[in-house]
């Protein structure tokens, strides 16, 4: 068996043009202008990356885009000032506070002030207890996004077995509460799991978020099995060149699972992709509109 190749690229480019059109409803049936700033404190290299591509896709899709730029140097104090005074601007939908920050500033500090109406990471805790509740609120934009690219290959998950490899709070811990959210049993895998094999063998739906280059074996997998890998491990080569991996060794894998996704091109591009929704999500829900029905 030979599994499906899941496009995830193809599915984000589709939802970031219904938010677009989402965007652009919303302007013109109400006069709202979607905001979303993403602040960013210092000069790692990478998070300028995704600040800078945040920003673009963001425009592309229509939205007010604001990106404020911080020296390292900038104190605790000041960038709770500025989170706080995001929280209070109307115009301001989704707040993005880009980390990991400086080790002079708390991370759990910043999303202890930062308006769960507006956290369209879905990181802060008020966000992490709607999710385990099941009230509305922002959903962390990776997981979501996995769950999407889950529910196009199979719209009924119910009864399915689904094993999550990770417990972040970023990924693990909020793909496994939507999966059991979907009637799916769930079990969490982590670095003290014994036989993680065997269990991996059970799952219907495997997720694999570890930080671990090509963990997951082709052997581990049930046959048939949705296999959604999370992981982005850049390793570099002897050449000097930079090669991307995943958590799963892919050309094993892909003998075995119904359905798999690559990397890259398989969850990445749902995580910004989700960014956006969710900042659309935030701002009906700040004016008290229905959510789009299309997102
Ligand atoms: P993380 O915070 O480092 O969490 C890794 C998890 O993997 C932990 O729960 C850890 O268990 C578990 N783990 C580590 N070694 C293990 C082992 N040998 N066996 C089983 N579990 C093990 O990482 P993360 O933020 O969740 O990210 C995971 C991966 O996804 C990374 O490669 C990251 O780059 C990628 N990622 C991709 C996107 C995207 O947009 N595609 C977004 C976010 C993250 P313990 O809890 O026991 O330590």
């Amino acid at each position: 068996m030979t599994a499906r190749i899941i496009d995830g690229k193809a599915f984000a480019a589709g939802l970031r043009a219904r938010v677009k059109d989402a965007v652009s409803a919303l302007k013109s049936r109400h006069g709202l202008a979607v905001g979303l700033t993403v602040v960013l404190v210092g000069e790692d290299a990478a998070s300028k990356i995704y600040v800078k591509n945040k920003g673009i896709a963001a425009r592309e899709a229509g939205l007010v885009s604001n990106e404020i730029r911080l020296p390292g140097s900038t104190s605790e104090a000041e960038l709770l000032g500025i989170v706080d005074g995001l929280n209070r601007d109307p115009n301001v939908h989704g707040i993005l506070v880009q980390f990991p920050v400086p080790p002079h500033i708390r991370q759990q500090a910043v999303l202890d002030l930062l308006s769960p109406e507006k956290d369209v990471d879905g990181l802060t805790t008020r966000s992490a207890g709607r999710l385990l509740s099941g009230y509305q609120g922002l959903v962390s934009c990776t997981p979501q996004g996995c769950l999407m690219l889950i529910k196009d290959q199979r719209p009924q998950l119910e009864g399915l077995n689904a094993v999550v490899i990770g417990r972040s709070q970023l990924v693990g811990k909020p793909m496994g509460i939507l999966l059991l959210q979907q009637n799916c049993t769930v079990t969490f895998a982590h670095s003290k799991t014994k036989d993680l094999p065997a269990l991996a063998a059970t799952a219907d739906i495997l997720v694999a978020a570890v930080g671990r280059p090509e963990m997951v074996r082709g052997s581990w997998i049930k046959p048939g099995a949705i296999v959604i890998d999370v992981g982005m491990n850049r390793l570099t080569l002897a050449n000097g060149q930079s090669k991307l991996l995943g958590d799963v060794a892919y050309s094993e894998a892909v003998e075995r699972a119904g359905a798999i996704t690559p990397v890259p091109g398989g969850v990445g591009p749902m995580t910004i992709a989700c960014l956006l929704r969710n900042t659309v999500l935030a701002a009906s829900v700040q004016h008290a509109l229905s959510p789009p029905t299309e997102l």
